[in-house]
């Protein structure tokens, strides 16, 4: 059994952990992490309006050109593995079948910390049942009962990851996290995402923005950290410490 820390991140369409965790993703493989990052879908149908537009477009096409997209911006990132589920987006089957996929992937990572989506998106509903989905891959994941003889789960901290219109989604963040010294890898990969170029800028003010509360949060005039790029988080399960600071 190794010692290398690993993370998991579980991305509905294939380019929203770029979008949401890039910076937590290149920061950690720069830590020594190995991140691991699922896309159970390419987004070919709900998430690549401006290739759809293009003549002779085929679902396939889509698919190629989105995987594509996603593998640069994952090797822009330094992302260890990215695997691809392809289990079709609006909606994604999250069936028994995804699911066993799911799990297996969990038990053969042994992630110290998890990511997905918010767990309200009205607007998306991929997002939130992705939350439920990799919720309930961690619950069976961690069951003794559960193909008996492998390893079991621990009890990683899944991340909640920003969503698109923060404030229709119920996210609260409890965590951010200072991204600047990977900020140029993030946009990189950012803009490795051709067919939704009217989200690049978008995406960057959100990373400025979230900076002003990281330095607010990380002492504000009494001397907070500067940050000029930083992500926000929101934590399921409570933390086990042995000091309070
Ligand atoms: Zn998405």
């Amino acid at each position: 059994m190794s010692d290398t820390k690993t993370a998991l991140v579980i991305s509905a369409h294939s380019a929203d952990f770029v979008w949401r965790a890039g910076g937590a993703i290149a920061l950690h493989q720069e830590k020594g992490f190995e991140v691991t990052v699922v896309c159970l879908s390419y987004g070919e149908r709900g998430e690549s309006a401006k290739l759809w537009k293009q003549e002779g477009m085929t679902l396939e096409k889509v698919k190629t050109e989105r995987r594509k997209e996603a593998e640069n911006a994952a090797s822009a990132l330094g992302v260890n593995d990215i695997r691809f589920f392809d289990v079709g987006d609006y909606p994604l089957d999250l069936g028994r079948e995804t699911q066993e996929r799911m799990v297996d992937v969990i038990r053969e990572v042994q992630p110290n910390f998890m990511m997905s989506h918010s767990k309200w998106d009205p607007y998306n509903t991929d997002h939130m049942n992705t939350t439920q989905f990799a919720l309930e891959c961690r619950m069976i994941a961690q069951a003794w009962g559960h193909n008996p003889g492998q390893k079991v789960l621990g009890a990683p901290q899944l991340y909640l990851f920003e969503p698109h219109q923060t404030e229709q989604m119920e996210w609260k963040p409890t965590t951010f996290l200072d991204i600047t010294d990977v900020w140029d890898k993030k946009w990189a990969a950012i803009q490795c995402m051709q067919g939704q170029e009217h989200l690049w800028n978008f995406y960057r003010n959100v990373a400025e923005n979230r900076a002003n509360h990281f330095r607010r949060n990380s002492g504000g005039q009494a001397g907070g950290r500067a940050a000029k790029y930083a992500e926000g988080f929101e934590t399921i399960f409570p933390r086990t410490v042995d000091v309070l600071e």
